[in-house]
């Protein structure tokens, strides 16, 4: 069957690419998988490639310039460090991408470290598990109920957290330079007042240079409540070193971190041996129904452009008026 375009994956790691067919097939193309990662390898997979779907292979002016027929890069997830943004515009592709596909997942992997740290569950998991039946272990608990949770960043993922936390009767306020306007049952604060005045401090800004270490030496010692220290963004946002001499010297009661400085740890980790540190691999992102919805998404982002739309994120947009594909904008 003759195919009107042609959409290569450049690359992915998860197993079935249903989802992708199922999106791309129906306007009509073809879909190939390539699993190219060296430059000569990609120009070669994708010369003749009207659409690309790109994870981790790299994107560069030298394979972009080689791609005639490509209107069109749509990234698995939110950043496109992996394309040469610049090469892209000058050359008329757009470069989609699917900021928020998992914003749930983050935000129920937030509160599940929250509580978790609050009701000491994995400690007493493993205490239970080692023949420890007593809850005076676990002494001092808490209750939640007129505590306060301070947000550094209050996007999307902050958002969410902020309308799950409320309803175990927890005050929130949110440190974010950025926000045109303010979120509802949310009180904004300078960066200070967030440290100062929380029992629980949540990170959902993204990692830049403004941001990395933003939580270091001086942060820690600002934190006059002993708070609770939660990161589902970006591990370089926190100075691991100054992290572990808070948690030692007792400037914060415990820390949930499903991001890390260096992933994975070094065995050596100071904070794999902590009891008041839960951890997990990087997994906020990850449930069955947001994988699929990334996949899905990523694929229509290519389908619309070929259909001639502007796809739902961009992440280019200077390349409007000027791109390969003729879009048509309202
Ligand atoms: P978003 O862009 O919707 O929100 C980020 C917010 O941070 C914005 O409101 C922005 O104004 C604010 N901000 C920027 N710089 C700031 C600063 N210096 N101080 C305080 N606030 C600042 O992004 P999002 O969808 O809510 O995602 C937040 C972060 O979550 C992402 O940047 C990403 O690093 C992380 N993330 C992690 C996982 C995971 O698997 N753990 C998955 C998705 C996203």
């Amino acid at each position: 069957m003759e195919h009107p375009y042609r959409v290569v994956i450049t690359d992915c790691d998860h197993g079935s690419i249903e989802e992708e067919k199922e999106e791309i097939s129906r306007i009509g193309a073809e879909l190939i998988l390539a699993q190219a990662q060296e430059e000569s390898d990609l120009i070669q997979a994708c010369r003749e490639a009207d659409g690309l779907l790109n994870q981790y292979a790299l994107l560069t002016r030298r394979v972009l310039e080689n791609l005639p027929k490509c209107k069109v890069v749509s990234r698995y997830g939110v950043g496109v460090d992996s394309v040469d943004l610049k090469a892209a515009t000058d050359l008329g592709i757009i470069v989609a991408n699917v900021p928020d596909y998992c914003m749930d997942e983050v935000a129920d992997q937030t509160l599940s470290m929250i509580l978790a740290l609050i009701r000491k569950t994995a400690f007493f998991d493993q205490k239970v598990k080692s023949g420890q039946w007593d809850f005076r272990l676990g002494v001092p608990i808490y209750r939640t109920r007129g505590k306060t949770l301070g947000l550094i960043g209050c996007g999307k993922i902050g958002i969410e957290v902020a309308k799950r936390i409320l309803s175990f009767g927890i005050k929130v306020i949110a440190f974010d330079p950025y926000l045109e306007k303010t979120p509802e049952n949310v009180e904004l604060r300078d960066f200070d007042s967030v440290l100062k005045e929380s029992d629980f401090i949540s990170i959902h800004c993204p990692l830049n240079d403004l941001t990395r270490h933003l939580i270091g030496e001086r942060e820690f010692e600002k934190m006059e409540r002993k708070p609770l220290l939660i990161n589902t963004s970006r591990g370089a946002i926190i100075d691991e070193k100054a992290l572990i001499m808070a948690l030692k010297q007792g400037h914060i009661s415990g820390a949930g971190l499903d991001v890390l400085e260096k992933e994975p740890p070094d065995s050596k980790n100071p904070l794999l041996k902590m009891e008041n540190v839960v951890l997990s691999p990087h997994i906020g992102f990850y449930s069955e129904e947001s994988i699929s919805e990334l996949k899905r998404r990523t694929a229509r982002n290519v389908a619309d452009v070929l259909m001639e739309r502007w796809p739902s994120s961009v992440a280019n947009r200077e390349v409007r008026g000027k791109t390969r594909a003729p879009i048509s904008i309202k």
